[in-house]
């Protein structure tokens, strides 16, 4: 994860760095440059601003919500075409559930006070018609709603497509739910391609092509996974994190000789260069423990070393 490289800490708040990517200079140059409408550029400015405020607002709202439901979440990248908030909720649907809903669920409150701001504005006569503050309330609600529907595209990764994918791993599991969830995310992802060819949109061009890229990790993950959870489990220990037993098969990888090995039964010495790790990875929900945090649950004796997962 090359999450901070190229950013700024802008400030640390509940615990949570916020990075601003240099690149959000060059876009907000861009957009103040061809924002109009406005009498003077300080509204331009101040759009912008509201824009980098409601992205932010969003990714708190998913990393405040994964605190609440016990999971981590200590950094929000600010990128130009939006923010990524770093969540690891519990590897459990409910969870994963909450801490993505949180951040659409930021834009509804948002529009709602930013439309009644509007409301109780006209009907006072506080901004009339025409003026730079009606036209910026304007701007700053038309954003809030096209990032929340933009966000709820039933695409994966975009919230949209995480929110079908926790509703599926209830009933399908982890990997068939995120398997599905990709596969119909290539249709959408067609669709917003299409749009920005038909629209000219550089950053809509671009903003896809991430879409895509995340999207065929997503499914090589979900092979992954689907191959692993048909493998047979071993007795004796399971992930503290999930509860789940290691499949009994090689398919931890050697940091060191890439070789693929089954820790839990080699007491964390790969079989091909001897390299030995004190630490394991769940196949499953890719939590990293310690060999003594891995459950004992039988007699089978427990060696102290443990090798790292892919
Ligand atoms: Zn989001
Ligand atoms: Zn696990
Ligand atoms: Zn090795």
């Amino acid at each position: 994860m090359a999450t901070a490289s190229g950013s700024i800490r802008l400030f640390r708040l509940g615990g949570i760095d916020v990075y601003l990517h240099w690149a959000w200079f060059i876009a907000a140059a861009y957009f103040i440059h061809r924002a109009k409408g406005y009498s003077s550029p300080v509204w331009s400015v101040l759009e912008y601003l509201a824009l980098f405020g409601i992205v932010l607002l969003h990714e708190f709202g998913h990393a405040l919500a994964c605190r609440a439901v016990g999971g981590k979440a200590n950094q929000i990248v600010l990128w130009p075409l939006g923010g990524v908030a770093y969540v690891t909720p519990p590897p459990r649907p409910g969870p994963q559930l909450i801490s993505i809903a949180a951040g659409p669920m930021v834009n509804v409150v948002l529009a709602g006070m930013v439309g009644g701001v509007v409301a109780v504005s006209t009907q006072f006569g506080l901004a009339p018609a025409g003026s730079d503050l009606r036209n910026f309330f304007y701007m700053v609600f038309a954003i809030a709603v096209a990032l929340l529907v933009f966000n709820l595209l039933p695409i994966y990764p975009l919230d949209g497509g995480q929110i079908v994918r926790s509703l599926l791993w209830f009933v399908l599991g982890p990997a068939k739910s995120l398997m599905v969830t990709c596969i119909v995310s290539f249709v959408g992802i067609a669709g917003l391609i299409l749009v920005a060819i038909l629209a000219k949109s550089v950053g809509l061009g671009i903003l896809s092509a991430f879409v895509l890229a995340s999207c065929w990790g997503g499914l090589v993950h979900a092979r992954a996974l689907l191959r692993i959870s048909q493998l047979p489990r071993r007795t004796g220990v399971a992930c503290p994190a999930c509860g789940a037993a290691p499949p009994l098969g090689a398919v931890w990888r050697c940091r060191n000789c890439n070789n693929q090995f089954d820790p839990f039964g080699t007491a964390g010495v790969c079989t091909t260069c001897g390299a030995t790790f004190a630490q394991a990875s769940c196949p499953e929900c890719g939590s990293v423990h310690t060999m003594d945090d891995w459950i004992v649950r039988s007699t089978e004796s427990v060696a102290t070393q443990q090798p790292e997962s892919p």
